[in-house]
């Protein structure tokens, strides 16, 4: 996906010239894929931009940068005046927001321990990722022949760099195959997660999807499914998923940043059919939310322009 260019991009408190945010070619994070993100959106409102779960995904990028190590020089509230900021000076309606940190320029070898993390946050404007159609009226999925990496190979609850080799290698996979997005089974041959969200499923009523301990990414869209999916009075279970649960499943969904709540219409061309109805009322009250139409999620939003 081509990227849509804005004015400027945050880098270590400063903002920058967008041609200007580049990084030394020895940068060991280029090498060795040692640094964390996070991808967030800012949704339009009738208040300006506001940006959903701001806090819980700068506070996932401290995790993720304290598995490796990493000492983010920013707390997760610099983070979000600095993102608040960003998207005041370039000014888009709503966008996606990907703040990374990662080594410095200065050190090079398999020990990332001496090297300065720097942070850089960009924004742009970024449309549904699997597509309007896709939102609608779902995607076909493949079960992926790459096994999702084990959380004793790389931290699963890790947003690092580096493991996004494995989501790529599913998703081109899929895409080649002539499928929308890829789903990867874990090591143990339990439904893991796609390629950059997780799987929901319904049988008989029942919203399920696996646990962490599948060795999933604890996705922010994800718990946001769990909380509406409670106040919704939908019945709901984590548990352990079989591929064979997913065709046999009465309705498939994906959550997360990207791909927002996007129905599964097939897998392994085995039709499920979507959306169906919990889908539906789960991604209406999503987009509701996001879009802060929903004065009981308030606190889910951050309003760049303020409350
Ligand atoms: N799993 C993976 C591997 C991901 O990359 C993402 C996207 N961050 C998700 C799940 C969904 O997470 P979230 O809802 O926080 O975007």
């Amino acid at each position: 996906m081509p990227i849509v260019e804005m004015a400027k991009i945050w880098m270590d408190g400063e903002l920058v010239d967008w041609h200007d945010a580049t990084v030394h070619v020895l940068t060991p994070t280029l090498h060795y894929g040692w640094g964390v993100f996070e991808g967030i959106r800012a949704y339009e409102t009738d208040r300006g931009p506001a940006v959903f779960q701001h806090r819980a995904h700068m506070e996932r990028l401290h995790k993720s940068a304290r598995i490796l190590e990493m000492e983010i020089p920013y707390s997760a509230d610099e983070l979000m005046a600095a993102t608040r900021e960003l998207i005041r000076v370039n000014g888009p309606r709503s966008c996606y927001i990907r703040p990374i940190a990662y080594l410095g320029y200065g050190q090079i070898g398999l020990n990332p321990l001496p090297s300065p993390v720097k942070v850089a946050i960009a924004i742009f404007p970024w449309g549904t990722y699997l597509g309007d159609e896709g939102l609608a009226n779902g995607v076909r999925a493949k079960t992926s022949s790459w096994v999702r990496i084990g959380a004793n190979m790389i931290p699963t609850q890790s947003k690092c760099c580096g493991v996004y080799i494995n989501s790529s290698l599913a998703k081109v996979e899929a895409l080649k195959a002539g499928y929308d997005e890829a789903i990867l089974l874990n090591e143990h041959g339990n439904v893991a997660e796609g390629s950059g969200e997780n799987v929901f499923i319904v049988k008989d009523g029942v919203l399920m999807t696996p646990p962490l301990t599948a060795g999933i990414l604890e996705g922010i869209s994800r718990k946001a499914v769990m909380r509406f999916a409670h106040d919704l009075d939908i019945q709901f279970v984590e548990t352990d998923l079989l591929r064979h649960d997913l065709y046999l499943a009465d309705e498939a969904f994906y959550s997360g940043t990207a791909v927002e709540v996007t129905p599964i219409r097939s897998v392994d061309d085995r039709e499920i059919g979507a959306p169906g109805p919990v889908t539906k009322q789960i991604q209406d009250l999503f987009f509701n939310v996001v879009k802060g139409k929903e004065p009981r999620y308030e606190s889910m939003l951050d309003f760049v322009y303020g409350p």
